[in-house]
């Protein structure tokens, strides 16, 4: 009985694309080494980046606010009366 497993693995034939980049943005190809197709998209996704960053930050922002709101009414709690 001959052994029909194919343990060689096929290649594909490789594409014969240049090496390139894609838009940050849109995905669409661009030059190697470039990030955007544009500079207005380059705009765009930073404006996006920063709102992202700033959504990102701010359960770390609330989470700070409570420790110290916090910490503030345990100080005010446990401080001695005058
Ligand atoms: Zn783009």
């Amino acid at each position: 009985m001959p052994n029909s497993h194919k343990k060689h693995k096929e290649q594909k034939p490789h594409l014969q694309v240049p090496k390139h980049a894609h838009c940050e943005l849109c995905g669409a190809p661009v030059r190697y080494g470039m990030e955007f197709c544009n500079a207005e998209h380059k705009d765009l996704y930073k404006k996006k980046a920063r709102k992202e960053r700033l959504m990102s930050a701010l359960p770390v922002i609330f989470v700070i606010i409570i420790a110290a709101a916090s910490l503030m009414i345990s100080i005010i709690m446990f401080s001695p009366p005058p």
